[in-house]
């Protein structure tokens, strides 16, 4: 790894290492430019290193070699569905960008010996039309960490369950280790450079042209690096800056946000609005239910088996089985869902009957009061806090949606991602009864998988000023962008999907552009 603090110059400068600034990289170095990763943390991978490593990378060869009937026409049906405004201004011409550049994207990374994909089942999170039953994400495939060089090996960020309690990663690495480390191995191997605990700070501006970023070391060493192309930005939202967040209003806390502690604080994005770049801060962020840890953290969950989640007044206020991003968006809508309590049962011997990146030790939960245990309903009422009899009768009438198989208040298992994670025996498998003690009670808050609201970009990843006229040598995507999702998720992967389209769409925007003058 470099390590100097003079300055530096290359082709291409990237701030951040997910999954979006790596697809920059690997690609931009693949072409023969001179890459440099520049990234805060001492590990590379951010929050897409913790992710499932789901991309939702319509109608590629991947797809086709599963078999399903996915097609570019089908995602644009999909989309064009579901999404807050698809031929708005906004959106009409990224929206078209993506669909034609996935399966190129896809096909291009697959050209390369050392990155594979396979097709992911898992529902995609709304019933409209163009949808692909068991969803049309595909995943990098899982590679051993003594198949990787050194350097990578060591660099991947852990799963966030092991990460956060100060671990080492596994022996194989999966979803999005696997995604983080196979593009790592290809810009590495085309001679790409890694500066970590670099922070980048400010941006280089020459004519008003962005020529590159100004770091800072942990020692506070300044480090000037130099971009003949071009700057890529793709550095996650600022879900860990509380002050932003106010700013933005986006709901939710830092401390219950899925982001690696400490990073994600915005830099990247205020340096590019004092170059006048243009924002949709859109008040969101990749929202799901945060199962919250005795540390005040949260955990991203989903997939309940069973259970209830009830508001301060002791009432269901949404389907518990819906996609999380959908369920998060219900919460943080809902007055007096901020927290909430999870009421389920024992049959799973007092473990949650959910998906939770971590769930803890319930042990710990019991001492610390997130979870709360008693023999019988009204005592877990007098334990949460909530009306006795309204915690009653939400059991109760949920009980008895299970034995009719209907959920006659929110359809719950009506769709096929609500019955993707169960197992129930009853005629829904989504509804699962809450009826052997001793109950539990877990409470939660609101959690997020990253903001949503940032750089306004073109279909080209450039970054736009008010005018609509780009930044010259300024480019962005991932969660430092404004999501072309707008308020949607639409399907399992849609983050990192996105975030890897945009940045090889810049870096092939870079390779048709003539650079810097001045730093050529
Ligand atoms: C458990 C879990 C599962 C998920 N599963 C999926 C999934 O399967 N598919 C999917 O699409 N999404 C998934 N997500 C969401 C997805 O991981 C994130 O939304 C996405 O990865 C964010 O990508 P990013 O590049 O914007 O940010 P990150 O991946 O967080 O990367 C940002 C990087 O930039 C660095 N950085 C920040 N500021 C600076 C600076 N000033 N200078 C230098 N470096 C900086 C950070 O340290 C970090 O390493 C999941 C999330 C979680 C938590």
């Amino acid at each position: 790894m470099d390590e100097h603090s003079e300055q530096q110059q290359y082709d291409v400068v990237v701030v951040g290492s997910g999954g979006g600034a790596l697809t920059g990289a690997a690609l931009a170095a693949r072409a023969g430019l001179s890459v440099v990763v520049v990234e805060k943390t001492a590990l590379l991978g951010g929050t897409s290193a913790y992710s499932g490593g789901a991309c939702w990378l319509p109608g590629s060869q991947v797809q086709q070699r599963a078999g399903l009937p996915d097609s570019t026409e089908g995602a644009r049906a999909y989309l064009s569905a579901i999404l807050d405004d698809p031929t708005g201004p906004a959106t009409a011409a990224k929206l078209d960008a993506f669909l034609t550049h996935a399966p190129e994207l896809v096909a291009a990374l697959e050209d390369d010996p050392d990155l594979d994909f396979e097709w992911l089942p898992f529902p995609e999170y709304y019933d409209a039309p163009g949808r692909v039953p068991m969803g049309r994400s595909i995943q990098p495939v899982s590679i051993k960490r003594d198949a990787l060089p050194a350097p990578v090996a060591e660099l991947v960020r852990p799963p966030v369950e092991l990460d956060r309690a100060g671990a080492p990663g596994r022996r194989t690495l999966t979803g999005g280790q696997a995604l983080i480390a196979r593009l790592a191995v290809v810009a590495l191997r085309e001679g790409a450079h890694v500066l970590t605990r670099h922070t980048m700070t400010e941006l280089l501006v020459e004519d008003d042209r962005a020529v590159g970023v100004h770091c800072t070391t942990p020692d506070g060493a300044p480090v000037e690096l130099l971009a003949r192309r071009g700057v890529l930005i793709a550095a996650g939202g600022f879900e860990g800056n509380a002050a932003l967040r106010a700013r933005h209003d986006v709901p939710g806390e830092v401390a219950w946000s899925m982001a690696p502690r400490g990073t994600n604080l915005g830099e990247p994005m205020t340096a590019a609005v004092e170059l006048s770049a243009a924002t949709d801060f859109s008040a969101l962020g990749w929202f799901c239910p945060g199962l919250e840890q005795p540390d005040g953290g949260g955990s991203f969950t989903l997939g309940f088996r069973s259970g209830v989640m009830l508001d301060a007044a002791g009432s269901r206020y949404a389907n518990e089985s819906l996609p999380y991003d959908r369920f998060g968006r219900a919460m943080a809508a809902h007055p007096g869902a901020i927290p909430s309590w999870f009421v389920f049962d024992s049959r799973e011997g007092g473990r949650l009957p959910g998906i939770a990146m971590p769930e803890g030790d319930p042990a710990e939960h019991l001492a610390a009061g997130t979870w709360v245990q008693s023999d019988t309903l009204a005592g877990l009422a007098s334990a949460t806090g909530l009306p006795a009899a309204a915690l009653e009768a939400s059991v109760r009438r949920y009980n008895g949606f299970c034995a009719t198989g209907v959920d006659e208040d929110f359809g719950r298992g009506a769709d096929e991602y609500d019955t993707f994670f169960t197992g129930g025996e009853g005629p829904n498998k989504a509804l699962t009864p809450v009826d052997v003690p001793p109950y539990y009670a877990a409470r939660f808050v609101l959690s997020d998988l990253g903001t949503k609201g940032g750089l306004l970009t073109d279909d080209a990843g450039r970054v736009l000023r008010e005018d609509g006229s780009s930044i010259a040598g300024l480019y962005a995507a991932s969660n430092s962008t404004a999501s072309m999702f707008g308020s949607v998720y639409p399907g399992p992967g849609a983050p990192l999907g996105s975030a890897m389209v945009f940045a090889s769409l810049a870096v092939r925007d870079m390779l048709s552009s003539p650079g810097a003058a001045g730093v050529a």
